[in-house]
């Protein structure tokens, strides 16, 4: 959106003062509000969380623009953003290949286009022949010789001077220009220093200890750089000012977290205590011993269970580590105690595995088991449900249909959520409403009940420091005795027949008769169509039914009724289909040792984790596993670095972490429950000296100056502090 030629820039002065100072004169220097901020713009601040004067002014800048020079047109260069000056030579509207604003200026003896495909009928006569504009932006040369496509402009004087610092540009939103946010902000450190509110929250000695710059400060100067500072240190977010900021943002995430903590350990929840009775009648039905990994998350998870505050623990370990059993077991201390348990997995394939199994292991010691889907008949799940509720059933396993409305539990000790990475805030947030409020009906107290979540996807140190600083974390960084890695290959998938023929060997039958081995086949993902990745797979699945006439060939896929889905696993299961061509849809959970050979197609379009996921379901027997990633050329720069990363690892921490280097912690936090505020400023990758110094200090602040703590929490949660009780 274009400028308008009366707005003058905001001087910033260039001597140092005080930050008090300076809030007024970025206050005063800002020209007179034309018109108030309507309501209109006020609710799309508000949408994007800013409401109060402290949302205004820790909204610091994404970036900076330098408009302090002016290029020449003939010396830009490609691929980099710059400013310039020109003067309209020529106005006019074509309609070919489509309707836009092309209007040519000149810089000396170069002439540029301007092209606006969007644009408003006062634009054509704004931008009017012998007027003179600054451009902002990348110049392209293009078939018409230099243009630019939508540039940001300003109408200038000749001679009007160039702003000595760099320029803010705010995050905003569609219908709120720069200026206004820059107003906006002014308008807020304003109110905020004539309040006398503008203060350092943190007390002195804190500041001191950690070098930390001023406050304000910091503020101002980010908001409003003068041109002393180095323009580097700005755009690269390394100035003190920044440091400051970043620190006091991660400090404000660790005092949430804390303070959540606290608020749940103050609830109540069942005390389940262990009572060697169901639970060591499960372990000892088990085909297998614990391993030490296991054995000591159980323990933790056992404590947890015992105290009277809800637990909130997540258990994680690599694929085929061995969760379930241990989840069982907890399951078994809440039955042993006369609470219910639930189960909650995220695909119906992966509940009725689940089922089967605990059933399998628990029926016969008298736990009743109930199993509710969305895809149980009406009269089916009208029993389960009346089960559920009657108190009959102990253990309820299904998919988020446990959670709906019209199941509740009669009396629910422990709720445990697999592979809780793949449910969305909704789902958790619905467990935990039924948790809390099925628990109410038959306690004298409010209590919640005690809760397991699960996941594979391992979180990486400096994200449990961060977003996951509430939960606690139990580790389980074994595998169960008797695994041999699997192989990765990585294979072009022009030599297709290859990997077909070592598919023939895997699965054929010994010579002695004995079964051959079982083999995964993953269609690729296809983003952009549903439809065009379950033709592919239908398409995978004939073919390798004329391929390998020998072999029983089945076909999972997302679109599938459960129940056909539910028959064609458990046919794997049972090795009477040999060769399982299938979609994404296998990546979670799915457990068939005899299966030992994997193919991924087009594993160069598939995520990190994704990838390791589905390995995972391999090398799961004693058998020798293998995996092969076929690709297909070329493979883009990041396709290729992931393809890397999952050849050259098996450990699923250092995949994460690299997942984690190669596209930031958005992936992980997808299900994470709304209590933590995402970070803007920090990177806790980059900043995990600041991360470690925010943890510490806000164990110390919440010890010795709770004031301090609460004041600092204000100001960064702000509006946003909604959130924290979600
Ligand atoms: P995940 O952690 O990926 O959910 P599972 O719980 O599905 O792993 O366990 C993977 C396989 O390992 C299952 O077949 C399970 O029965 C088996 N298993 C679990 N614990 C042990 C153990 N201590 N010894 C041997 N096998 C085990
Ligand atoms: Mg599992």
């Amino acid at each position: 959106m274009p400028a308008t030629p009366t707005i003058k820039k905001s001087s910033a002065p260039s001597s140092k003062p005080t930050a008090k100072t300076k809030a007024h004169t970025a206050a005063k220097a800002a020209p007179p509000v034309a018109s108030p901020v309507t309501t209109s713009v006020t609710q799309k601040l508000a949408a994007i969380g800013l409401r109060g004067d402290w949302d205004f002014a820790l909204h610091l800048p994404i970036r900076y623009e330098d408009e302090t020079r002016i290029t020449r047109i003939r010396d830009a260069l490609p691929g980099v953003a710059c400013q310039f000056e020109a003067e309209i030579i020529h106005n006019e509207i074509t309609y070919r290949p489509r309707r836009q604003l092309v209007v040519q200026a000149q810089d000396g003896d170069d002439v540029i286009s301007l092209r606006f495909l969007n644009f408003y009928g006062s634009q054509v006569k704004q931008l009017a022949v012998g007027k003179r504009l600054r451009l902002f932006g990348e110049v392209k040369h293009g078939f018409c010789g230099a243009e630019m496509v939508h540039p940001r402009y300003k109408l200038v004087a000749a001679g009007d001077p160039v702003p000595e610092a760099l320029t803010p540009v705010y995050a905003t939103t569609a219908g709120v220009v720069q200026l206004v946010i820059r107003k906006a902000i002014d308008k807020a450190l304003a109110n905020l220093t004539a309040k006398g509110a503008f203060d350092d929250a943190l007390p002195e000695t804190l500041r001191q200890k950690l070098r930390l710059n001023d406050f304000a400060d910091s503020v101002v100067t980010l908001h409003r750089p003068p041109p002393s500072v180095p323009q580097a240190s700005l755009m690269e977010r390394t100035h003190p000012g920044w440091r400051r900021i970043k620190f006091d943002e991660l400090l404000a995430q660790q005092l949430a977290m804390k303070k959540a903590r606290a608020a749940r350990d103050a609830k109540s929840a069942p005390r389940l205590a262990t009572k060697n009775k169901l639970t060591k009648a499960f372990k000892a039905a088990l085909p297998f011993a614990l391993t030490h990994a296991q054995q000591r998350a159980a323990n933790e998870i056992a404590t947890d269970l015992a105290a009277p505050h809800p637990m909130q623990r997540l258990l994680q370990g690599d694929v085929g580590s061995g969760k379930t059993v241990v989840a069982a077991l907890a399951a078994a201390q809440a039955i042993e105690n006369g609470f219910q348990a639930a189960l909650m997995a995220p695909t119906e394939i992966l509940a009725e595995q689940h089922y089967r199994k605990l059933s399998g292991l628990l029926a016969p010691l008298g736990v009743t088991v109930t199993w509710l889907t969305g895809s149980l008949k009406a009269k089916e799940k009208r029993e389960a449900i009346a089960e559920i509720a009657a108190g009959t059933t102990q253990l309820a396993i299904g998919t988020h249909a446990l959670f709906q409305d019209g199941v509740s539990f009669a009396n629910l000790g422990l709720a445990i959520v697999d592979e809780q990475h793949r449910f969305g805030v909704g789902q958790r947030l619905a467990l935990r409403e039924k948790a809390r409020g099925k628990m109410q009906a038959n306690a004298t107290e409010s209590q919640e009940a005690h809760q397991l979540m699960m996941s594979a996807t391992p979180i990486p140190r400096t994200l449990s420091m961060s977003y996951f600083a509430d939960l606690d974390v139990s580790v389980i960084d074994e595998l169960p005795p008797g695994r041999t890695p699997i192989v990765t290959k990585l294979i072009a998938d022009s030599r297709r027949d290859e990997v077909i023929e070592r598919i023939r060997l895997a699965c054929q039958p010994g010579l002695d008769g004995t079964k051959g081995a079982q083999a995964y086949w993953v269609c690729p993902l296809i983003e952009e169509s549903e439809t065009l990745q379950l033709q592919t797979a239908v398409d995978t699945y004939v073919n390798m039914q004329t391929t390998f006439p020998d072999l029983k060939v089945g076909l999972v896929h997302g679109r599938m009724k459960p129940t056909e889905k539910n028959e064609v696993m458990a046919a794997f299961v049972a090795n009477d289909i040999q060769l399982l061509v299938a979609t994404t849809v296998i990546e979670v959970g799915v457990d068939v040792s005899n299966a030992s050979l994997m193919v991924i197609e087009h594993a160069e379009r598939m995520g990190l984790s994704q990838m390791h996921q589905l390995r995972g379901r391999v090398g799961r027997g004693a058998k020798q596993s293998m995996c092969i990633l076929m690709y297909h050329q070329p493979v883009g720069q990041i396709a290729r670095a992931r393809l890397k990363v999952i050849f050259e690892n098996t450990d699923g921490f250092e995949i994460a972490r690299q997942d984690l280097l190669l596209r930031g912690p958005g992936e992980h936090l997808g299900a994470r429950q709304s209590g933590a505020p995402l970070l803007r400023f920090a990177d806790i990758e980059r900043d995990i000296d600041l991360l470690e110094a925010a943890r510490n200090a806000s164990d110390w602040l919440l010890k010795h100056d709770s004031m301090a703590a609460d004041k600092h929490l204000a100001r960064w949660l702000g509006s946003r502090q909604h959130y924290l009780k979600a």
